[in-house]
């Protein structure tokens, strides 16, 4: 049998690490077997469906080597073929149309709600014999069935799962604006599509049953499905877009590298022994169903971290300084205005954990810091911190060998003259000579950076107090 798996996300907003996750899986299952993975949209919410969306899922997988054996499909291209199977199972009573207005089922659900009851449809349509020609709008419904009463699917993480049908009703398949439902369509697609395995969200499980009706009602197969488990944070809550959970272009910009995201994604719930680095090709060859995590798995940015310092300590000098030279020259960066890269280079390519980080260093070396309109250098430097920068400009004039040691004996002769903190002292003057707050260590950037410039920024900050 040819595997063949499939990416199904819905162009309702960005693609996140959990979307992400779940193309991988599909990916990696697919090319471990050397199958097939589909690119399908489901963009059948029209309202919310964009074309930005769609752009952003394509340039998302592009961006991470993840490529598809065949579509793009898009869901709005199928409507003829949907609507012809839903014809076929209102002629043969599988399904029924239903007219009740959306007045009538809310009074039913209110009247269930004040019993206790479990809210369902209460089938008022089910058995109405219908006369030709009524013109009222109306939606579908699944006959799902009474008797013989369950749904039965493999869960590769969970084993079997059988849901009594008494836990459904007989659900809407095409809606009275004769757009057919998500349920609907996944099942139809799965079936032309040949999908043998359905790798998705933990958040589809509920879905499954009904899915499980349709197949049953129109005579298709049922694949075998995987329900990845929910990513949380670290205080156990879903994970939000403060914890990372963005659109996974962001991480791009922010610096990652797309080898070192798939390689976090991957082990975010799945787990090959200790191993926990894992090159393309090996996790094309070692990727299994069986090694899913049960459990929910926690986002941790600084393991992310961990994982892009890695790679990015596995480029050579070489691969940096001309990623350097083209970051520069994209940004109008004079590089004679400053250090030479490949002294940059050898004193902080360990420390950066992302390209941004060594992108905010060329800024730093290569430009003036901008001290207007910020809070923080306003709150930093002020007639009560003037004092720091004063005594640490006279005294590197007098360092007799410019050296990262001589650098730290001002700090320490600075700190106890004045009785500040380590964190005041470095902060004025990281804002003074950087002007931003985040940065590798004050005193490396000093020494690289050099006397003379050191000078000029200090200058220049004085006169800006
Ligand atoms: N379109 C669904 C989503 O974006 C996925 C459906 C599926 O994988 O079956 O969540």
């Amino acid at each position: 049998m040819k595997i063949i798996t499939r990416f199904a996300p819905s162009p309702t907003g960005y693609l996140h690490i959990g979307n992400i996750r779940t193309a991988l899986y599909s990916w990696l299952f697919a090319k471990k077997n050397k199958g097939q993975f589909i690119l399908r949209i489901e963009n059948t919410d029209f309202k919310r469906s964009k074309k930005i969306f769609i752009k952003n899922i394509i340039n998302t997988l592009k961006w991470l080597n993840i490529d598809w054996d065949k579509g793009p499909f898009l869901q709005s291209e199928r409507m003829v073929r949907y609507n012809n199977i839903i014809n076929i199972m209102l002629n043969e009573g599988k399904a029924y149309k239903c007219f009740c207005s959306k007045e009538e089922l809310e009074q039913n659900k209110q009247k269930q709600i004040l019993n206790k009851e479990k809210i369902k449809y209460n089938g008022k349509c089910r058995n109405k014999k219908l006369k030709n020609n009524i013109q009222l709008p109306y939606t579908v419904r699944l006959r799902v069935p009474k008797k013989n009463t369950c749904a039965t699917f493999i869960d590769t993480i969970r084993g079997q799962i059988i849901v009594d049908n008494n836990e459904l009703d007989d659900f809407i398949i095409r809606r009275s604006d004769g757009i057919p439902t998500y349920n609907f369509c996944v099942v139809i697609d799965d079936w032309d599509m040949k999908i043998t395995h359905v790798i998705r969200g933990e958040e589809h499980i509920n879905n499954t049953p009904k899915q499980i009706h349709i197949i049953n009602a129109i005579g298709a197969y049922i694949p075998i499905y995987t329900h990845v488990s929910i990513i949380k944070d670290k205080s156990g809550k879903k994970i939000s877009k403060r914890d990372g959970n963005f659109n996974i272009l962001k991480y791009k910009e922010n610096g990652y590298l797309p080898i070192a995201l798939l390689n976090y994604i991957l082990r975010l719930g799945w787990s090959y022994g200790n191993k926990e680095i894992f090159s393309l090709e090996e996790m094309q060859k070692l990727f299994n169903l069986k090694n899913l995590s049960k459990s929910s798995s926690i986002f941790d940015i600084n393991k992310l971290n961990w994982f892009n310092k890695y790679y990015l300590s596995k480029f050579s000098e070489n691969d940096i300084i001309d990623y350097l030279k083209k970051f520069c020259t994209k940004n109008s960066i004079n590089i004679n205005n400053g250090p030479k890269l490949k002294n940059l280079y050898q004193i902080f390519h360990k420390r950066c954990n992302t390209l941004k980080e060594i992108n905010n260093l060329c800024f730093i070396f290569y430009k003036n810091p901008n001290y207007q309109n910020n809070l923080l250098i306003r709150n930093y430097l002020n007639i009560d911190t003037k004092i720091i920068l004063e005594i640490f400009k006279k005294k590197i004039i007098h360092i007799k060998i410019w050296s990262i040691e001589s650098i730290n004996n001002i700090f320490k002769k600075i700190l106890l003259k004045l009785n500040i903190s380590y964190k005041k002292a470095a902060m004025t003057l990281r804002l003074a000579i950087t002007g931003i707050k985040n940065t590798p260590p004050i005193n490396y950037i000093i020494y690289l950076m050099g006397r003379e410039k050191i000078i000029y920024h200090i200058n220049n900050a004085i006169n800006f107090i």
